[in-house]
């Protein structure tokens, strides 16, 4: 069309277009090879777990071992725990694809968070813990997408909920001129310096027997922190094995697309 053949004008033009088509290059090449350990990750993930049902199933079935109800159990909870994996991993692949779909609006943070901090007070309550709300009293605009940014908030927040179990959870923010800080602080069982450079990895887990069939997937921080990349913000966390954690969201006040960086 009118736009290919459009005729260059001058050297500036042809360095700026070649810069442009080299980042689109790297970004492609950057997601090939997040494709790319995406399934080595899966097949891995799904291997051992598949593997150990088939051939329990099998025993049953050839009569080798009874029917144990029992273990019908173990193997039933094991299939919620990977449909769960597979509900997480699609939800990831969004995430990482979010950077081209954010559609920003102005949001005021403070009654995202203070909603979050409502949707898991029963979950709090069951666990005799508390979730504060520091409520600034005053409104704290950002441009974000109202549900991924929910989305990031929840996963935050029920984590620190799943992590600790006595003493509380206290959630704020704290405006800046150029960004917005969410914060989310517990008294839980913390995270161990050996542990924290991960926690944003795809399926990490700190311990892993624990989470096998009651707990995550290891998913929700890296699909927290794909959301916050998305709109060019950052997530970091402070911990102390034992004492517990602060996780803190930080969203750019004014976002700048991926399109307008191309531009
Ligand atoms: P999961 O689904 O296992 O919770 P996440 O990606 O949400 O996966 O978190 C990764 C790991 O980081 C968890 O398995 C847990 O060990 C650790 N973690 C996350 N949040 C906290 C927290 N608030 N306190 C202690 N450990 C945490």
């Amino acid at each position: 069309d009118r736009q290919v053949r459009a005729p260059l004008k001058g050297p500036e033009e042809v360095r700026q277009l070649a810069l442009t088509l080299n980042e689109l290059s790297m970004e492609l090449k950057k997601q090939e090879d997040w494709r790319h350990h995406l399934m080595e990750d899966l097949t891995h993930e799904l291997r051992t777990p598949l593997t150990s049902m088939l051939s329990q199933l099998e025993a049953m079935i050839d009569g080798i071992y009874e029917v144990d109800v029992e273990w019908l159990q173990q193997i039933y909870e094991e299939l919620i725990r990977l449909t769960r994996l597979m509900t997480d991993m699609e939800r990831l692949s969004e995430a990482e694809a979010a950077r081209f779909t954010v559609s920003v609006k102005r949001v005021n943070m403070v009654k995202l968070a203070e909603q979050v901090c409502r949707n898991f007070q029963p979950m709090a309550r069951n666990k005799g813990i508390r979730i504060r709300f520091n409520n600034p009293n005053v409104p704290c605009y950002a441009e974000v997408d109202r549900d991924k940014m929910v989305q990031v908030v929840s996963n935050i927040v029920s984590n620190a909920v799943k992590y600790t179990n006595e003493g509380s959870i206290t959630v704020g923010i704290d405006w800046q001129p150029e960004a917005t800080i969410i914060y989310c602080q517990d008294t839980g069982i913390g995270i161990g310096p050996q542990d924290l450079p991960y926690v944003f990895n795809r399926l990490y887990r700190v311990d892993k027997s624990r989470s096998r069939f009651s707990g995550g997937v290891g998913l929700g921080l890296s699909i927290a922190k794909a959301l916050v990349e998305a709109h060019d913000g950052q997530i970091d966390v402070e911990s102390e094995l034992g004492s517990g954690s602060i996780f803190r969201i930080t969203i750019p006040n004014t976002y700048k697309s991926m399109a307008n960086k191309l531009a």
